[in-house]
C-alpha cells in the first residue's frame, strides 16, 4: 500500500483500478537500424493498429455527436492510407537506415508543414490531422497506446497533467476519479472535473513510472489522498464512505422542486455551468432553474477544425430544446490561455492569461465570432437565450460588438433565415470591466462575474500556476468589494447582476451574495441542492 498527497478539487470518494496515462510529448530518437524490412514490419503493425483504434472512435463519435462530427475519423483513416505518406516514411526508412518512429515523425513534420502553406483553407486545415496521425503511430511504435475508453472498465485516470482539450474528450461514465502530478485548482481541468462530479486530486507527487495499470486505487477528495494497492481494510472503510455520500445525495434530493428562497423571501435565481451538450443531463437531474454559463468554447476544444455554423446551431439549439423554456445563457468563445486549439494557430506567448484570448479573438477575427452569432441567433428561436462576452475591459468593445451583431443580423434577414436577437451581457471579469461597470449597465441587459479571473486579474496571480494557488484568494477584500460595486451599478441602471465563477458555489460565502443583492448564482450542477439548502437557511439582517 502506498499513499500520496495532493490537493483536492472536487471531494468525493472513489475505488476502482487505475489507467495510466502517458505524457503525449514523447521524445522521438533518431537511432541507426540495420535490417530496414523489420522496421518496416514494425510500421505496418503500428498502422494496422491505429486502424483498428480510428474505427473505434469512429463508431463512438458517431453514436454520440452524429456522422458529420464523426466524418474526422474516416478522414484520418483516409490520410493514414495515403500513398505519398507510406512512401516517404518507408523510403525514409531503407534510404536513411533510421528507425520507424523517427521517420514518421519527421514525415509528419514535413507534410504537416507542406499542408500549413497551402492556399486552400480545407488543405491548410488538414496541417493538424497530419500530426494527429503522426503521433497516434510514434506512440503505437512505442507501445505507448492511449487509454481505450470504449473498452476501458470505470477507472482512476492517473496522469501527469491534463489540459482542457484531453478532458472534453474523454468518456465520462469510464471515469471514476482523476489524480494529476501537476495541474491548477483553478484551471479548466480541475473546473471540468468538478461539472462531472468526479473526485479529483492534483499536485500529487507520484511516480507515474511505479505505476501499472490496473491497479488498484482509492481517492479520497476529503482528506486529498490517493492510496494505491489499498488493504482490505481501506478498501471497507472507502465503501463505507461512499455509501455515506450517497446517502447524503438522497438526503438532497427533497430539495428538488422547491424554490431557492431565504427564510426572509429574498430570492436568487439559481442556474449551472455547463462546458457540453451532455452536460444539459446534470443540470436536470440536480434541478437547476437553468443555465447560467455554457462555456461555448469547449465545441472547438479537441476539434481539428472550426465547428461550422450549423453544427453549433444544432449543439445550442439540442441545449435549447432540451432546457425547455428555462433560461440558457451562453457565452461566446473563450478560446485562448489554457485553452489552446491548433487550427486557430494562435502561437506561442509570454502571458497567454494576458494575451489574445477570448472577445480580442472575435473582434479581431470576426468571421468567426460571426460564425458563432449566426448559429446563437437562429438557436434562440427555441427557447429562452441569451448571450453574454467573455473578458470585457471596455465600452468600445461593447460598441464594437453591437456593430458585428448588426451585421449578423443584416445577412440573416437577406437569407430569410428565422432568427431572435435574444438579452445580451457581460461577463465582469477584469479590474476594468468593475472599475467602468456604471457605463457598462447602460449598455448591456446583465452581469455575470467570473471571479475565477477577476481573482487573478486583481490579485496578479495566474491561475493555471501550481506555485501560487496558496496565493489565489478569491476570499480577498479586494475581490469582495468588485462585486459589491458590479452589483450595485447593475442595479442602478435596473440591470441583474450574478456570480457564475467557481466562488458563486463557495457556501461559506452564500449569505454575504444574499446580503450585497447578488441575483443570481450560477454553480456547477453538482452544487445546485447544495447551494439551495444553503440559501433556505438564511435569515438576512434587518
Ligand atoms: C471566470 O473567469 O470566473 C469564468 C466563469 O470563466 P472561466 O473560468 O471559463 O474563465
Ligand atoms: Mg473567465
Amino acid at each position: 500500500m502506498r499513499s500520496y498527497k495532493g490537493k483536492s478539487v472536487y471531494k468525493g470518494i472513489a475505488l476502482g483500478p487505475v489507467a495510466v496515462l502517458t505524457n503525449k510529448e514523447t521524445l522521438v530518437k533518431r537511432c541507426r537500424i540495420e535490417d530496414a524490412e523489420t522496421e518496416i514490419a514494425r510500421l505496418e503493425e503500428a498502422t494496422e493498429q491505429a486502424r483498428k483504434q480510428l474505427q473505434i472512435l469512429y463508431d463512438k463519435a458517431l453514436r454520440e455527436v452524429g456522422e458529420t462530427n464523426a466524418a474526422i475519423f474516416e478522414v484520418h483513416q483516409m490520410m493514414l492510407e495515403d500513398e505519398d505518406y507510406v512512401d516517404a516514411i518507408q523510403n525514409m526508412i531503407r534510404t536513411e537506415q533510421v528507425n520507424a518512429d523517427y521517420a514518421v515523425a519527421v514525415t509528419g513534420d514535413n507534410f504537416s508543414e507542406m499542408f500549413a502553406n497551402m492556399e486552400d483553407e480545407y488543405m491548410k486545415a488538414r496541417a493538424a490531422d497530419i500530426k494527429d496521425i503522426s503521433n497516434r503511430l510514434v506512440k503505437n511504435l512505442k507501445g505507448q497506446a492511449e487509454v481505450d475508453f470504449s473498452a476501458m472498465e470505470p477507472s482512476i485516470i492517473v496522469a501527469d497533467d491534463l489540459s482542457p482539450s484531453e478532458t472534453v474528450q474523454m468518456d465520462k461514465n469510464k471515469i471514476l476519479a482523476f489524480a494529476t502530478v501537476h495541474g491548477s485548482s483553478n484551471s479548466h481541468t480541475a473546473i471540468l472535473a468538478r461539472m462531472m462530479n468526479i473526485p479529483a486530486l492534483i499536485g500529487v507527487s507520484m511516480d507515474l513510472q511505479e505505476i501499472q495499470t490496473g491497479t488498484r486505487a482509492v481517492v479520497d477528495g476529503f482528506q486529498g489522498e490517493i492510496t494505491f494497492e489499498p488493504t482490505e481494510e481501506v478498501c471497507e472503510e472507502a465503501k463505507r464512505k461512499i455509501e455515506e455520500e450517497q446517502e447524503k445525495h438522497r438526503l438532497m434530493q427533497t430539495l428538488k422542486g422547491k424554490d431557492t428562497i431565504t427564510l426572509d423571501g429574498y430570492r436568487i435565481h439559481l442556474y449551472a455551468n455547463i462546458g457540453s451538450v451532455s452536460d444539459v443531463g446534470h443540470v436536470l437531474e440536480n434541478d437547476a432553474e437553468g443555465i447560467g454559463l455554457f462555456r461555448s468554447e469547449f465545441l472547438y476544444l479537441g476539434k481539428t477544425t472550426f465547428p461550422t455554423e450549423e453544427e453549433q446551431f444544432q449543439a445550442y439549439k439540442h441545449v435549447m430544446q432540451m432546457m425547455a423554456g428555462k433560461k440558457v445563457i451562453i457565452r461566446t468563445l473563450d478560446i485562448g490561455a489554457d485553452k489552446q486549439v491548433d487550427y486557430f494557430n494562435l502561437g506561442r506567448e509570454e502571458n497567454p492569461a494576458l494575451g489574445y484570448r477570448a472577445i480580442r479573438i472575435c473582434l479581431k477575427q470576426p468571421e468567426i465570432f460571426k460564425t458563432q452569432l449566426r448559429a446563437l441567433l437562429r438557436a434562440a428561436v427555441f427557447g429562452n437565450l441569451s448571450i453574454m462576452y467573455p473578458m470585457i475591459t471596455s465600452t468600445e468593445e461593447v460598441q464594437k460588438i453591437h456593430e458585428i451583431l448588426e451585421e449578423v443580423i443584416e445577412e440573416l434577414n437577406q437569407v430569410q433565415i428565422p432568427y431572435e436577437v435574444p438579452e445580451q451581457g457581460v461577463m465582469v471579469e477584469t479590474p476594468a470591466a468593475v472599475m467602468i461597470s456604471d457605463e457598462l449597465a447602460e449598455m448591456v441587459d446583465f452581469f455575470s462575474i467570473g471571479t475565477n479571473d477577476l481573482t487573478q486579474y486583481t490579485l496578479a496571480i495566474d491561475r493555471q500556476n501550481e506555485k501560487l494557488d496558496d496565493f489565489y484568494k478569491p476570499h480577498h477584500r479586494a475581490v469582495l468589494k468588485m462585486i459589491q460595486i458590479v452589483v450595485d451599478n447593475a442595479h442602478k441602471h435596473g440591470k441583474w447582476a450574478g456570480i457564475c465563477g467557481e466562488l458563486g458555489a463557495d457556501l461559506e460565502m452564500t449569505e454575504r451574495f444574499v446580503e450585497m443583492g447578488v441575483d443570481e448564482l450560477s454553480v456547477a450542477p453538482s452544487m445546485v441542492l447544495k447551494v439551495r439548502k444553503r440559501i433556505r437557511g438564511i435569515e438576512r439582517d434587518e
